[in-house]
C-alpha cells in the first residue's frame, strides 16, 4: 500500500482499505439496472426528441467524433485540445439513458461507438485522439496543451456506464485497457498529473475511484490517490483539505466548472472508505456552491467558474450545470437530505429542460439569467469540424441530464423506497435482493399542484416509503388511500411505514408563489417560483420586453392561469397571469419554454422596497428568500 495521500489522511482508512481489498469484491457480473424510468409527460416528450433527433443519429452525423481517432498520426484538420470528449460525453449521455430507458436502437449506436473505439485503440491501451509523440501531456495543433486524460475520463466514465448496463466485455476491455495505459504512463513513470488544466486532469480521479470499486485492483487505488496528492500539491486546488476548513469552493484555489468532476474522486473516495471525513469534505464543498454560485434556474457556474455570486449576470454553461447535476446526484444518497433532491429537481425542469432548444436535437452553450437562448452549435462553432458539425462540449453533454433522473429519481432498498422524481412516469425499482417495486405516476405536476402514485410491490416487502417533501412547499397535503397523512414538513422525506401492494398515495402540494430577493448586480430585482417552476416573463407571451416590466408590488402579487392569445408553437408548458394591486400585469411561462424560439426573456422583476413579507424559505441558510400568500 503506497501511503502517498493528502496530509488529512487517516491511517485508520489504510487499514480499512486492507480489509476492503481482501475481503470485499465480488466477481464481475454487470448490474441489471436498479431503476428503470418511463418518463411521461413534459419530461417524457422532451426526452423522445433527444432520443430520434441526438442520441439515435449524432455519432453517424458527426463521423469526426470517432475518425479522429484513426486519423491521429496523419494530416488533418485542427481540432480542440479536448475534442477526445466527445465520444466520452455521447457515451455517459447515451448509457445513462439506455439504463433508465431501455431502447434497441440506442443499444445498437452504442455499440457502434463501443466497437469503433475498439478498432482505434492503440496497442498500448491509448484512446485518445492525438499523435504518439503528444500522448497524455502534449500539445495541440495550435500549440496548447491538450484535454487528453481528461478526454480519457469521459471515454472511461462512458464506457463504464455502458457495461454497467450491458455487460458488455468489449466495453470493459477498452475501458480497462485505456485505464491501464494511463496507469502506465502516470504512476508508473512518477508522473504527476497536471492541475494547471483546472481539474481536467485529476479528474480521472473519479473514474479510477469507480474501477477500484468495480474491481477492486490495488493499481486503481494508487491513482486515486494519485488525484489526491495532486489536489494538495503547489498548483492543486487542495479540494479535499480545503473542504473539510469549510473553504467554499469559489475560495479554493482552482474554480473552474472542470474542477467539479475532480470533486467527484472525493464522493468515490467515500463510496470505497465510508470514511466521514470524506463525506464531510464533500458535503462542504457541495453546500458553498448550492449557497454561492447556484442561479435561481439551478444552473452553475458565472463564465465558467464558481465567483461566489449567483447574480453575477456573465454567462451559465451547459457542460458546467451538468457537472453541478453529477455532483449532487454522487450527493443525493450520501445523507438523508431530501434537500439534495430538491436541487436537483429544480436544475432538471428548469436550467437543464431549459437548455434544450427549439429543434430538440440542440442544446445551448449559455442559458442565461436575462437574455437569450442560442444553439451551443452557433456560440461556440468554434468546436465544429466538417466531420463533425454538430459536435462541441455541450452538444454531447447536455442530454446526461435526462438519464440522471434514472440515478438520482427514485431508489429501492430492503429498508424502504425513497421517492425524489415527482412528474408522469412508470418507474420500476429493483432492492439489492431483487424485489420489484413498481411505481406508476399520473397527474399534472410540475406544472400542477397534483401527483398519484400506484404501487405494485413484490410479495414479502417490508420496507417503508420515503417520500420527498420538498423545501417550498410548505402546506402539502398527502393521502394514503384517501386517508389523510398527518404532520407533513417540507424540507424532510415523509416516512411511511409498510409499504403495500396495491397503495395509492396523492401529494397535493403548495404551489403558491415563492421569491427569491435579489441582491448585489440583481438588487431590487425579485424572481417568482411557481412550485419548483421558475417563471419568465418571455417577449413571445409578453410584449412588454424584459427591460421595461413594470415594478412589481409582491404582497398583492396574484397568479392565475393565463389565456394563451398567441398562435405560436410550442405550446409553454406553463402559463401564468401575475398581477398586483397596483393594476401591473405580467404574462410569464415556465422557464423549459422561455426563449425556446429565439425570444429574449427575463426571470428577474423589480419589486418595490419594504413590501415583502420575509419568512426564509431557502434550504441553505442565508440567502434571501421568501414566501408569501396566494
Ligand atoms: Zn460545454
Amino acid at each position: 500500500m503506497h501511503n502517498v495521500l493528502v496530509p488529512l489522511y487517516p491511517a485508520r482508512v489504510l487499514k480499512c482499505f486492507l480489509l476492503l481489498t481482501v475481503f470485499a469484491w465480488p466477481s464481475f457480473i454487470a448490474a441489471k439496472p436498479s431503476a428503470q424510468f418511463k418518463l411521461k409527460g413534459a419530461m417524457g416528450e422532451r426526452y423522445e426528441k433527444c432520443l430520434e433527433e441526438w442520441l439515435l443519429t449524432a455519432p453517424y452525423a458527426n463521423p469526426g467524433m470517432l475518425e479522429m481517432y484513426r486519423m491521429r498520426n496523419s494530416d488533418r484538420v485542427n481540432i480542440v485540445p479536448w475534442y477526445g470528449e466527445f465520444s466520452g460525453k455521447y457515451l455517459t449521455s447515451a448509457a445513462l439513458a439506455y439504463t433508465m430507458m431501455p431502447d434497441e436502437r440506442l443499444a445498437r449506436s452504442i455499440e457502434y461507438v463501443v466497437d469503433k473505439l475498439a478498432e482505434v485503440q492503440d496497442s498500448d491501451g491509448y484512446l485518445g485522439v492525438w499523435p504518439d509523440a503528444q500522448k497524455f501531456s502534449g500539445m495541440s495543433q495550435g500549440n496548447t496543451k491538450t484535454w487528453d486524460v481528461w478526454s480519457h475520463y469521459h471515454n472511461i466514465l462512458g464506457l463504464y456506464f455502458w457495461y454497467k448496463v450491458s455487460g458488455s466485455k468489449k466495453a470493459r476491455k477498452i475501458m480497462l485497457r485505456a485505464a491501464n495505459s494511463i496507469y502506465d504512463y502516470f504512476y508508473l513513470n512518477n508522473r504527476l498529473l497536471d492541475e494547471a488544466k483546472d481539474g481536467t486532469d485529476a479528474a480521472i480521479g473519479h473514474a479510477f475511484a469507480l474501477l477500484y470499486e468495480l474491481t477492486g485492483e490495488k493499481r486503481y487505488l494508487d491513482m486515486v490517490e494519485l488525484a489526491f496528492k495532486t489536489f494538495a500539491s503547489d498548483g492543486g486546488g487542495d479540494y479535499f483539505n480545503d473542504g473539510l476548513r469549510s473553504v467554499p469552493f469559489y475560495k479554493m484555489k482552482r474554480q473552474r466548472w472542470e474542477c467539479l468532476h475532480a470533486l467527484e474522486t472525493i464522493a468515490g473516495m467515500y463510496a470505497i472508505t465510508h470514511d466521514r471525513q470524506y463525506l464531510l469534505s464533500f458535503a462542504n464543498i457541495w453546500r458553498s456552491i448550492a449557497l454561492g454560485d447556484r442561479h435561481n434556474t439551478g444552473a452553475f457556474s458565472s463564465g465558467e467558474s464558481a465567483c461566489g455570486n449567483p447574480y453575477d449576470l456573465r454567462g451559465i454553461e451547459t457542460c458546467c450545470t451538468i457537472a453541478w447535476m453529477a455532483l449532487s446526484t454522487d450527493f443525493v444518497w450520501m445523507e438523508r437530505d431530501s434537500r439534495v433532491a430538491d436541487e436537483l429537481e429544480l436544475s432538471e425542469w428548469n436550467a437543464f429542460l431549459g437548455a434544450q432548444l427549439f429543434n430538440d436535437k440542440v442544446f445551448t452553450y449559455n442559458t442565461p439569467m436575462i437574455g437569450e437562448k442560442l444553439p451551443s452549435t452557433t456560440s461556440i462553432a468554434f468546436q465544429r469540424t466538417d466531420l463533425s458539425p454538430d459536435l462541441n462540449c455541450c452538444s454531447v453533454n447536455a442530454p446526461r441530464g435526462f438519464g440522471m433522473i434514472g440515478q438520482w429519481g427514485a431508489r429501492a432498498t430492503d429498508e424502504g423506497v425513497t421517492v425524489n422524481y415527482y412528474g408522469e412516469s412508470d418507474i420500476t425499482l429493483f432492492t439489492p435482493s431483487r424485489k420489484r417495486i413498481a411505481i406508476a405516476q399520473t397527474g399534472n405536476y410540475p406544472f400542477g399542484d397534483r401527483i398519484n402514485l400506484k404501487f405494485s410491490v413484490a410479495k414479502g416487502y417490508k420496507g417503508n416509503l420515503l417520500l420527498r417533501i420538498p423545501f417550498w412547499s410548505q402546506n402539502t397535503q398527502v393521502m394514503r388511500d384517501n386517508k389523510k397523512i398527518e404532520n407533513v414538513k417540507c424540507g424532510e422525506y415523509l416516512e411511511i411505514e409498510g409499504l403495500r401492494n396495491g397503495d395509492e398515495i396523492t401529494l397535493i402540494f403548495d404551489m403558491s408563489a415563492h421569491y427569491w430577493h435579489g441582491d448585489r448586480e440583481l438588487k431590487g430585482k425579485s424572481s417568482i417560483y411557481c412550485g419548483p417552476i421558475l417563471l419568465t416573463l418571455d417577449q413571445r407571451f409578453d410584449s412588454q420586453g424584459y427591460s421595461s416590466t413594470p415594478t412589481l408590488d409582491l404582497s398583492t402579487l396574484r397568479l392565475s392561469p393565463a389565456k394563451d392569445n398567441t398562435d405560436s408553437q410550442p405550446r409553454p408548458y406553463l402559463l401564468i397571469d401575475a398581477s398586483d394591486a397596483n393594476g401591473n400585469h405580467l404574462v410569464l411561462c415556465d422557464f423549459a419554454s422561455a426563449g425556446y424560439t429565439g425570444t429574449s426573456y427575463t426571470t428577474w422583476f423589480p419589486v418595490a422596497g419594504n413590501q415583502v413579507p420575509v419568512q426564509e424559505m431557502q434550504p441553505w441558510g442565508d440567502r434571501n428568500i421568501s414566501k408569501v400568500g396566494k
